[in-house]
Formats: structure tokens, sequence, C-alpha cells
């Protein structure tokens, strides 16, 4: 396949570069366009106010093969540059192996899983894959990850996916023969405690640090479940945001017939 790969965690995250390898292995045709620096949590902004710049990366980083450039906006319109100036119509986009998970309403803040639907509005095949791993732990399993997407891929070959549709995966931080297998999911619940730390700078003024502790409902068949319990979780993700029951809904409490006059 014709693979066009980003991430929200820059060019030479290690996630990306172990992806790209692996996917060039596996006989693709890889061609990675990133962020120039980490981009995480920036949603799927795209940059109207200034200038873009894209320039290709020259770095042993990347088999040779590949080509690869870093840009200076985010992730979508890193995807949205790739689309007109480096690979048109790829096969399917892929977006990580992202550093950390995207569970939950995380998905939605997520510039890996938002470079992903950049790729579906485009027209593109998606799929965002991120590794559930935090700073703390003593290894980042991404091999495991590239292995999981390269097997989704191919399944994928056989299978598309439905127009308008991206698939978001995240893979236990685990080595790959610990894998409990795949569970298909739905959206899942995370809330995170103590969300806003106030703090006090030098000068005894107050500052503002956003984090937090995630408490997840752990919902059998949810995608923060499967990944608690050892499974790879693949949610089909549309991006028609619509609520169609309550479509009906509000025409037939005559919303429409609501007297603004
Ligand atoms: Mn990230």
């Amino acid at each position: 396949m014709r693979l066009l790969l980003t991430n929200d965690d820059g060019v030479f995250a290690p996630g990306l570069v172990t992806l790209a390898k692996a996917l060039g292995k596996a006989g693709h045709e890889i061609s990675v366009v990133a962020p120039d620096r980490e981009r995480s949590s920036v949603g799927h902004a795209i940059t109207l106010t200034r200038p873009l710049r894209l320039w290709p990366v020259i770095s042993g980083a990347y088999p040779e093969e590949s080509s690869a450039f870093a840009c200076d906006g985010t992730p979508s319109d890193c995807v949205l540059l790739a689309h007109e100036e480096v690979l048109p119509n790829p096969d399917m986009v892929v977006s990580g192996i992202n550093r950390g998970p995207n569970l939950g309403d995380d998905l939605t803040y997520s510039g890996t899983v938002s470079a992903a639907m950049e790729g579906i509005i485009l027209g593109s095949s998606s799929m965002a894959v991120s590794l559930n791993c935090s700073e703390s732990d003593p290894e980042h399993h991404y091999e495991t990850a590239a292995a999981v997407t390269a097997s989704l891929l191919s399944f994928l070959e056989d299978y598309p996916l439905s127009r308008g549709v991206l698939l978001n995966v995240n893979v236990p931080n685990l080595p790959l023969g610990e894998l409990q297998g795949i569970r298909v999911t739905r959206k899942g619940t995370r809330v995170y405690e103590g969300k806003v730390t106030r703090m006090k700078d030098p000068s005894g003024r107050s500052y503002f640090w956003i984090s937090g502790k995630a408490e997840d409902d752990l919902v059998e068949g949810s995608d923060v479940w499967a990944v608690a319990k050892g499974y790879v979780s693949v949610t089909p993700v549309h991006m028609d945001m619509t609520h169609f029951p309550s479509l009906g809904a509000l025409e037939t409490n005559g919303a429409a017939e609501i007297n603004f006059k």
C-alpha cells in the first residue's frame, strides 16, 4: 500500500520512526509528513493565520527508500499538505504510534486521532494508533503496536472501512507475545480527577496546570476496558457527529416552529 504516516509527537518521535521501519519492511511504500515538534493535544486545529513550511528530513532515522518531511504546522496541516504536495490519494493515512493512549473522550483532544480525521475528510482511509504507555514505564513497546498495525493493514486491504469511518487503535504497552488479542470496541468513558491544579509562580501569581488522574469506567466492550484487560482496542469512529435520535425529537417537539420574530 502507498501509506501516508504522520503523528502529533514530532517527526523524530520513536513511535513514528518504529512504525515507518516496520511498515516499510512489510513491503509498503512509506511517505512521512509530521510536525517538526511535539503537537500533542492540539486536536483538529489547522493553521490559517501564518505561512506553513514543509521540508525534507535528511536523517538516518527513516528507511532510505521512504520519503520524510517535517512541517511547522499541526498534525492536520501535515495531512492536508501531504495530500497536495507529497502523496496525493494515499491508500491509507496512518497516524501514530502515539506516545500514550487515546481512549474515551480524549480522542477529541488528540492530534493523533484528528490527523486521521483529516485524512477521512480528504477522502482517504485512515487509522490512528496509540500505545498505552506512560512516561514512567521502563519500556515503550512501539514494536508491538507496529506489528499490530501491519496486521490490521492486511485485514483492511481485504475488508475496507466504510466511507467516513476511521479506526482508533490503542495497544497495551506489552511485548507482542503478551497481548491477549484484539477487541472491537466502542468509545468508553475516561474521567480525569483533579483536572486543574492551581499553583503559584515565584511572584505569587496564580497559574494553572491541566492534567489529572484518569479514572476509567471499565464497561465491557469499551476501549478503556479492552486495553485494561491487555487487548488491542479497535474502535470504528464515524465522522458524522449528528445525533440522529435528537434530530427526530427536536422536530417532533416543534424546534423548527419556534417563533423568533
Ligand atoms: Mn502525542
